[in-house]
């Protein structure tokens, strides 16, 4: 028996305890193909949140996506108290051409909330907003590193805001950064209409990061098990490091750079992290870590200009809670 009724998403119903697919029409590609947004609607048999799960915001940046299948796949409608809502490819005018951005260069993270009348990214804004965002209590959104760069897990939230903080620490990636938001984002926007919410980031833009598609799993897994919707959840096996201070080690010259330590290690300001050389390994030059901190993210090509970012160090404000 179940305690509540079905669940109602596009004006169709979902009943307890069953998961129904929905293709959104999102528009058409200029050879007049139809785009839609895939939509996974989970109701659980008993009352609770509901939450959303959404990936490829940025097109290229499928780790989400499998991150969302694999949780999609673990949990069981007849288990659930809520309703899951996934959202798996966002942008799915980027997800087709493997493109961060809409095929007019927009970024959909820079069009939130959007408009029925504006440009095709703010439209297709409007449409998850309108469809999913709305009807959510909270949610998380799944990006990974941007162009060249890999990340290690983590989660970026308003820290100062208690009831986010306890969802980031129920996640409990290795790393929670504090993050304002920026105006345009579907953060800013979920926030505005009073929804909590945490971006994951986390491996490196058309890779499956496997690290990264673990930390994803369990720590949804754990948010949602927190939140009351389902039973079981593997439990953190990493401490949860916090961090409020994130700054980029630049590269010094042009050359080619070769990283000396791993995404996650800890590093000591003044010790050498990697070095820049000519191709034949002429003229080295050391690359410095500038303070103590963790490195969050790093690039992956080697080839590299003078001022690019390379390495990517959190300064640890707390360890698990405490400082
Ligand atoms: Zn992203």
């Amino acid at each position: 028996m179940s305690s509540r009724e079905p669940f109602v998403f596009a004006e169709k119903l979902v009943a307890p305890g069953k998961r129904r697919h929905f293709d959104l029409p999102a528009g058409r590609l200029p050879s007049g193909t139809p785009l839609s947004l895939p939509i996974e609607v989970l109701c659980g048999v008993e009352a609770g949140p509901t939450v959303w799960l959404s990936g490829a915001i940025h097109g290229d940046e499928v780790v989400g996506v499998e991150i969302i299948r694999q949780v999609m796949q673990l949990v069981d409608a007849e288990k659930v108290a809520g309703t899951i809502i996934a959202a798996p490819v966002v942008n799915v005018f980027g997800f087709v051409t493997e493109s961060r951005y809409l095929p007019d260069r927009r970024d959909l993270n820079r069009s939130f909330p959007g408009s029925e009348r504006g440009p095709l990214a703010g439209r297709l804004a409007r449409l998850f907003v309108d469809r999913v965002l709305s009807i959510c209590d909270f949610g998380l959104d799944f990006h990974a590193g941007s162009d060249d760069r890999t990340n290690l897990a983590q989660i970026r939230c308003n820290l100062d805001d208690p009831e986010t903080r306890d969802l980031a620490f129920a996640f409990a990636p290795p790393l929670v950064v504090h993050s304002k938001t920026i105006k345009g984002t579907l953060r800013h926007t979920a926030l505005k209409l009073g929804k909590r919410v945490l971006l994951f980031e986390g491996g490196e833009p058309r890779r499956f990061s496997p690290k990264a598609v673990d930390a994803g799993v369990s720590g949804t897994l754990r948010v949602l098990r927190s939140a009351g919707m389902i039973a079981e959840a593997p439990d953190a096996t990493n401490d949860v490091r916090e961090s409020r201070n994130t700054k980029w080690v630049r590269a010094s010259r042009g050359g080619i750079f070769r990283l000396e330590a791993q995404l996650g290690e800890e590093v000591k300001k003044g010790t050498r992290i990697g070095v820049i050389a000519g191709p034949a390994g002429r003229q080295g030059q050391d690359v410095i870590a500038r303070m103590d901190g963790v490195i969050l993210g790093h690039a992956v090509n080697p080839l590299v200009h003078q001022g690019d970012g390379l390495v990517h160090l959190a300064e640890i404000t707390m360890h698990d809670g405490q400082r």
